[in-house]
């Protein structure tokens, strides 16, 4: 762990901010920080503890204009916004009315991270982990991935200097597996599912001590990193809760950490405690949590996933029981999608609303219309929808299904001869 700088006349720089302990959410064991992820007493889920009474309004609105603006409630130091960062989030919240008339609700919002640095919402996790990294000493910034964290990983490492070792499976989608290389880390393709790569790299973060696996040892981190994507929803309605979230779930951990991002925002004063509830959001050929929801189980049995959604593919999710947790705590709901209604929901925000979101929005979006068509969400409250990629990292889920309307001479008879409007 990095010393603590103690000049006089400067403020003790704390290396993890109002974060104290790991806590096991399981038996709510307490350990010190450091690059652990499993409680010693019960190999419960650990995750990050803190110690802060207040924060106002004007301390997180006069930061910068990215995740930083929430140091007070992330476990990084104050002066995080220093060190090279790739510095996401501040994402826009856009008033979707176009999309809410086509589904008859009545006032909706789309909170869009396809505007992150490298186009998905995993900068911010990333951007959370590689601060405990650095301040915990690690060296190689790593993980296995489904696509978007790998984005992340190697843009992340780049910027802030240090070396990356990513882990895919082989066959990814092409444009994830260029969108990564060209960042000049070590890219390793697996043959084998996301559920096999994450197994492998729980082995190698096991015998490399100065590796921080950004979703593995450094976990507990990452996952705070979610919560950021709560609290802009809050500050940009104003400071307020929405009344229903619909969050697409592979491992469950962003789902779970916007929740309790939104009760940090209550215990610290930000906002007024308001009920919500939470909405999950999978693909049918990966839904292990939407099925144990629907058949009133408390533990997922893992998938072997098949689906176009591969961002959302982890057929064993770590988060899973915390998911239905959350869901049924808040009334919420987890539901699954078909790769059919995907592809209908990326084309349905495309026409609605000019988003072009990832497989996971087509997830998200599709998920939504199936909540109101199925009467689960209430249709009269105020709705929040997340687009956590962008679809130019998915291509392939539209191709063939939208094009020019006709290939046409350039003469303006040819124009018209074509009957086009
Ligand atoms: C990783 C990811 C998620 C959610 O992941 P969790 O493991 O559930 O936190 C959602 N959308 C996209 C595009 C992702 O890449
Ligand atoms: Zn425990």
């Amino acid at each position: 762990m990095s010393t603590t700088v103690s000049e006089p006349g400067t403020a003790q720089r704390a290396a993890f901010g109002n974060a104290i302990a790991l806590v096991c959410r399981a038996c709510g064991a307490e350990q010190a920080l450091g690059p652990y992820y499993a409680c010693d007493e019960c190999f419960g889920p650990l995750e990050v503890g803190y110690d802060v009474e207040r924060v106002t309004r004007e301390q997180i609105e006069a930061g910068p204009k990215s995740i930083w603006r929430y140091q007070p409630l992330l476990p990084v130091p104050s002066d995080v916004a220093s060190f090279p960062n790739t510095e996401p989030g501040f994402t826009r919240l856009i008033r979707a009315d176009n999309l809410a008339r086509e589904l008859g609700i009545k006032t909706l919002w789309v909170k869009d991270d396809s505007g992150n640095p490298t186009h998905s919402f995993k900068d911010r996790v990333v951007a959370v982990a590689l601060s405990a990294a650095r301040e915990l000493g690690l060296k190689v910034l790593a993980c296995p991935s489904t696509g978007n964290l790998a984005n992340a990983v190697a843009a992340a490492a780049a910027r802030a200097g240090m070396k990356s070792v990513v882990f895919i499976p082989h066959d990814l989608e092409r444009p994830k597996v260029l969108t990564t290389a060209v960042y000049d880390g070590t890219l390793v393709a697996v043959r084998g599912t996301y559920d096999d790569v994450n197994r492998l790299a729980s082995e190698i973060a096991g015998e490399e001590e100065d590796w921080a696996f950004v979703n593995v040892n450094v976990r507990p981190y990452y996952s705070e990193g979610s919560k950021t994507l709560g609290f802009e929803v809050a500050e940009q309605l104003g400071w307020r809760l929405p009344e229903q979230v619909v969050i697409p779930v592979a491992s469950g951990s962003q789902l779970t950490k916007v929740d309790k991002g939104f009760g940090e925002l209550v215990k610290v004063g930000l906002v007024d405690d308001t009920p919500y509830r939470i909405f999950g959001a999978q693909a049918e050929g990966c839904s292990p949590v939407a099925t144990a929801f629907k058949e009133g189980h408390d533990v997922v049995r893992p998938v072997r996933p098949d689906t176009i959604a591969k961002s959302l593919a982890i057929g064993n999710p770590a988060d899973g029981p915390y998911v239905l947790d959350t869901c049924r705590r808040t009334s919420g709901a987890v539901e699954h999608v078909t790769d059919e209604e995907v592809v209908e929901g990326i084309r349905l925000l495309a026409r609605t609303e000019g988003i072009f979101g990832e497989t996971a929005g087509g997830v998200t979006v599709a998920t939504l219309k199936k909540l109101v068509d199925t009467g689960q969400l209430d249709p009269e409250v105020e709705t929040v929808v997340f687009n956590t990629g962008d679809g130019l990292k998915t291509l392939d889920a539209v191709s063939g299904r939208v094009g020019p309307a006709a290939t046409i001479e350039p003469t303006y008879a040819a124009f018209t001869a074509a009957d086009l409007i």
